[in-house]
C-alpha cells in the first residue's frame, strides 16, 4: 500500500498548461498544432525535455501515439516522441493528475487542508476520497526531489543553510527527520529510525547527491546547527570544507538550564546579561570574535561569583564546548545567526506528522510522503494575513514559478519528463 513498485521505464510524463479544457480538446485533433503548443510551453518555462542520455537532439518532436484514460471517463492523452533518440513523453493536460482519477480540484482542496494541518482522515471525509488516495497523491508528488524542483524554479543551491533533526514518533517507534532549510524553503526532509551519525550522514547525503547532480561545483560554505553531536559529525563528514556554527538563540535558551539551585531573580538577571553580551558581540563587527572570547570569560566569572562555583564550572564547560561554533557564526557575516526559520518549518511539518502514524507499515513510503509535504511547504502561498501574503516560500526566496496556480506549479515542477535547460543558453 502506498508504494507502487518502481516503474522500470523512466518517467517521462510532462504536465502542460492548456489554459482550458476546450483548447486541449481542440488541439488533440491537430497533430502539428499540438506539438507546437507543447514546444511553446517548454520555451515559456525555460525547460527542456529529458531525452535519452545519448541524444544530441535538435528538438524535433513528432506526435507518437495516444491512449484513452478509461478511469477519467475516456480523456485522450497524447504521447510525443523525439525523432532522434526515440524517447517518448506522455503529455498530461493540466486537468489530469498522473495515474490518478482524482480531479485536480478535489486534490487542491484536500492537499490544502492537509498542508493546513488537518489529518488525512478528516481531509478524506471533507473531499469524499479515501485517506489512502490522498496519501498516495502526496507520495506521488514526493517522488521528485526537493533539489530538482527548487532548482527548476531558478533558486541557486544554498551556500549557507540550517540543519537539524526533528524527533518524532511513527506508531511507537522513535523516528528522526534530518532537515535542511535555507530561508523559507526546505531543501531536504529525510527520515531515519535512529539518530546515529551514520544514519544522519546517509540521509543528508541524499541532498548532497542531488545537489552535485545539478551543480558538480557546488560547495557549502557554512552550516548552522543546534550543536547535536551526530548532526555535527555527519555534516563534517559530508561537507568537510564548510564552517559549522552553533545557533545563538539556542545558546540563550540553554543557559538557564545550566544554572541549578539558584533563586529565579538571579537566573533571570544572568540570562539578561547573557542576552546583552550577544547583542553587543553582534554589533561590534571587526573585533567581534576577540571581544566575544573576553566577554565570555568575564561572564563565566560573574556566574561563579553570583551563582556559586558549581554553576560557574558547569557554564564554563558548556562555553568551552560551544564557543568555536559561536565564533564561526560571528566570524562570517553571511552565516545565519539563528535557526528560527528551521524551527518554523519543523513546527509546520509537525502538524501533519500525526498522519504518519496511521500509515506506518512495511509497504508505506515515509520518505516520499515527507518529500510531498515539503513540496507543499515550499509551493503553497502563505495565507492572506501572513507576512508574505499570497507568496509561497520559493517566491520569497526569489524563485520563479511556471504559473500563478500553486497546484499546477506542483504538477509541472514534479513532472519526470522535464529537465532544466543549461544556464548557458540564457545568459
Ligand atoms: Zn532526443
Amino acid at each position: 500500500m502506498g508504494t507502487a513498485a518502481k516503474p522500470t521505464r523512466e518517467n517521462r510524463t510532462i504536465t502542460v498548461d492548456f489554459r482550458d479544457e476546450a483548447t486541449y480538446f481542440r488541439l488533440i485533433k491537430d497533430g502539428k498544432a499540438f506539438v507546437e503548443f507543447v514546444l511553446a510551453f517548454l520555451l515559456f518555462l525555460g525547460f527542456q525535455l529529458k531525452h535519452q542520455a545519448s541524444c544530441r537532439g535538435g528538438g524535433c518532436l513528432t506526435r507518437h501515439s495516444h491512449y484513452a484514460r478509461i478511469r477519467l471517463g475516456g480523456v485522450t492523452i497524447w504521447r510525443i516522441q523525439c525523432t532522434a533518440c526515440k524517447a517518448v513523453f506522455t503529455v498530461l493536460p493540466h486537468f489530469v493528475l498522473r495515474y490518478r482519477k482524482m480531479p485536480p480540484e478535489v486534490a487542491r482542496g484536500a492537499l490544502l487542508a492537509t498542508h493546513g494541518g488537518l489529518s488525512l482522515e478528516r481531509c478524506a471525509v471533507l473531499y469524499h476520497i479515501s485517506p489512502v488516495a490522498l496519501y498516495r497523491v502526496i507520495c506521488a508528488f514526493g517522488r521528485q526531489s526537493l533539489v530538482t524542483v527548487l532548482t527548476r524554479c531558478g533558486l541557486p543551491l544554498p551556500p549557507y543553510f540550517l540543519a537539524d533533526e526533528k524527533h518524532t514518533y511513527c506508531l511507537t517507534n522513535k523516528a528522526y527527520l534530518p532537515t535542511i532549510v535555507s530561508g523559507r524553503v526546505l531543501w531536504h526532509l529525510g527520515y531515519t529510525e535512529d539518530a546515529s551519525a551514520v544514519a544522519l550522514t546517509q540521509s543528508y547525503s541524499a541532498f548532497q547527491r542531488a545537489a552535485l547532480q545539478q551543480e558538480p561545483a557546488y560547495r557549502v560554505r557554512g552550516i548552522l546547527t543546534d550543536g547535536f553531536d551526530s548532526t555535527t559529525k555527519s555534516l563534517q563528514t559530508l561537507f568537510p570544507g564548510a564552517r559549522l556554527g552553533n545557533c545563538l538563540r539556542h545558546a540563550l535558551i540553554k543557559l538557564p538550564k545550566k544554572l541549578a539551585a539558584i533563586a529565579p531573580p538571579v537566573r533571570r538577571a544572568l540570562r539578561s546579561q547573557f542576552h546583552t553580551l550577544w547583542s553587543r558581540a553582534r554589533q561590534r563587527k571587526g573585533l567581534r570574535v576577540f571581544a566575544l572570547g573576553q566577554r565570555l570569560r568575564h561572564f563565566v566569572d560573574h556566574v561563579t561569583a553570583t551563582a556559586g562555583p558549581a554553576n560557574g564550572a558547569r557554564v564554563r564547560r558548556w562555553v568551552q564546548e560551544k564557543k568555536a561554533g559561536w565564533y564561526t557564526v560571528l566570524a562570517d557575516p553571511q552565516m545565519p545567526v539563528t535557526s528560527t526559520l528551521l524551527d518554523q518549518a519543523h513546527n509546520a511539518i509537525e502538524r501533519k506528522l500525526f498522519a504518519m502514524k496511521g500509515f506506518h507499515h512495511p509497504g508505506g513510503n515515509q520518505q516520499a510522503f515527507l518529500t510531498g509535504l515539503a513540496h507543499l511547504y515550499n509551493l503553497v502561498p502563505y495565507q492572506r494575513r501572513a507576512q508574505h501574503a499570497g507568496q509561497c516560500g520559493v517566491e520569497v526566496e526569489g524563485g520563479r514559478l511556471p504559473t500563478r496556480d500553486w497546484l499546477l506549479n506542483l504538477q509541472i515542477l514534479t513532472s519526470g519528463g522535464y529537465q532544466r535547460a543549461p544556464e548557458t543558453l540564457y545568459h
